[in-house]
This record gives C-alpha cells, structure tokens and sequence, in this order.
C-alpha cells in the first residue's frame, strides 16, 4: 500500500531524517516508535504529503504520492496529526461529516458512515455537543472518527497514518481505537501509527519500526525489535521483556 525508499527529509536546513526504507502491505499495522524528537511525526508528515521530500521515494498504491490528485489521494490516505484542532463551534457530527469530503458519495451513504464511525470511536454520545466544549480527549476520538469516516467502506484499499492517536485517551479507549485500528487493516486497508507505550505496540502491531535519532534503528516484528538491549540502547531505560501470560506478545517490564 505504501513503500518508502531511501526517504530523507530535513526541515529548517537541517535533516531530521534519513535513510528510511519500508514497505507497509495491506493488511498491516505498523507502529512506529522512538524518543521525543526522534522524527516520528516529520515521517508521518512527509508520507502525508504535507512536508517536502529531501530525498527518495514515496509510492502509494504504487505511484508517486506526488503523482496523486489531492481528492483522489484524500481517498486513499488519511492522517491524524498529532495535534489537530478547529476554531469554529461545529458539532461533533459536523466534525465527522468531514472525513465524507473528499468523496462523492451522497448524503444517505455518508451519514450511514457517520454513523458507523461514531460509534466505533464512540463519539455516538457527544454526537450533537459542540467540538469546543470538549475535552482533549473526547476531541481526540471525534478527529479519530473523522479520520476513520475518511476510509471507511472504501472499495479501494487506503492508507490510515495516525501520530499518536491514543495520547490523550484512557485506557478502554486505547483499546477501543486500537482494536479499530486492526478491524481497518483486516477489511483490505493499511495503518501506520506512532505510539509511545511499548506494550500497546508489542499487543496490537503487526510489525514494529523503531527510529532512532532520524534513522531506523529497526524494523521487524514485535519479539525482533523489543528486545531489552535495543530499548535501553534507544529509550535509555533498563526493563525485561516477558512473555504475555494470555496473548503470545512480549511484556515490556520497566
Ligand atoms: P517526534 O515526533 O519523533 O517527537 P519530530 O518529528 O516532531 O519528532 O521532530 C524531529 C526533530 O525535528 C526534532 O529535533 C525537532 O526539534 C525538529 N523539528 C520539528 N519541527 C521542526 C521545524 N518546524 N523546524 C525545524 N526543526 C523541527
Ligand atoms: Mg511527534
């Protein structure tokens, strides 16, 4: 769905990252993980079009992402950044009627969807409140919706890019968003996101890309990347890894 070869990108004069090279099938969720300012958000940005390329390339569904028809792409690629806000008083409703834009798939059909999003990312409730009034993370699950109404039902698989889209929710919603996140994958579609809780991404990633100081520390499956060594070389911190007593995903002890 996405294959990104020799990627670097630089903001300000100066690189931020380099040498990135992967490929993200249909199917797939990959989380992405690294310290603060490692670049995870500046390669979501660059793979969603929105900052400049320095070098390499960016296929979607195999042609160049530059190559893609800003409705069209819309169609195929959605993104969650990792602040998102609005400054008008829309409802939530109104929020998430607008992932329906860059289609033209009519009012019955996109209030359908609507619908259905809402209540995947049980936005259902707050359905008539106003965006403003909401809380950090209440906002975050409306955007979520949006973001979801953007692909959902699509007959063409798309590409789903979400920079830390649990940061601001409790736990059931964590898991809430995530399970969401693999049901999307499964019905044909491909999901990057960035993560910073370790189990979170050993649970539900398919595969894990660990960039460190711009560049992929690794990249493979959970039980290949989270290894103790690689995560004090990276985050800097001692922990075990165990196994999960009920799934078979490593358990990162700190
Ligand atoms: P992460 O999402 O992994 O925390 P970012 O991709 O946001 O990291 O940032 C990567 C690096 O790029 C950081 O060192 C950050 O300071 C730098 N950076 C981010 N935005 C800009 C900008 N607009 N201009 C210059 N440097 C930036
Ligand atoms: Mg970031």
């Amino acid at each position: 769905m996405l294959t990104v070869s020799g990627l670097a990108c630089a903001r300000g004069g100066c690189q931020i990252l380099g040498g990135i090279d992967f490929e993200l099938p249909i199917g797939e969720v990959m989380a992405v993980l690294g310290t603060n300012g490692a670049g995870k958000s500046t390669l979501l940005a660059t793979l969603s079009g929105e900052l400049p390329r320095h070098a390499g390339e960016i296929l979607l569904a195999g042609r160049p992402l530059g190559d893609w028809a800003a409705k069209e792409r819309a169609q195929r690629l959605a993104v969650l950044p990792q602040s998102s806000s609005l400054a008008f008083a829309f409802s939530v409703e109104e929020v998430v009627m607008m992932g329906r834009l860059p289609h033209s798939s009519g009012w019955e059909e996109d209030r359908r969807i609507v619908a259905e999003v809402m209540l995947a990312a049980d936005v259902e409730p707050l359905r008539q409140r106003n965006y403003l009034a909401l809380s950090g993370g209440e906002r975050q699950r409306v955007h979520l919706a949006r973001v979801l109404a953007q692909v959902w039902g699509s007959a063409k698989p798309a590409c789903l890019l979400l920079d830390e889209p649990t940061a601001a929710l409790d736990l059931a919603h964590q898991r809430l968003i995530l399970q969401q996140a693999r049901e999307v994958a499964q019905r044909g579609n491909a999901v990057l996101l960035v993560l910073h809780d370790l189990n979170l991404a050993a649970r539900y990633a398919d595969r894990v890309l660990l960039l460190d100081r711009g560049g992929v520390s690794a990249l493979g499956v959970p039980w290949d990347v989270l290894e103790a060594d690689r995560i004090k070389q990276v985050f800097g911190v001692e922990v075990q890894v165990a196994r999960h007593p009920q799934r078979n995903c490593p358990l990162i002890i700190s």
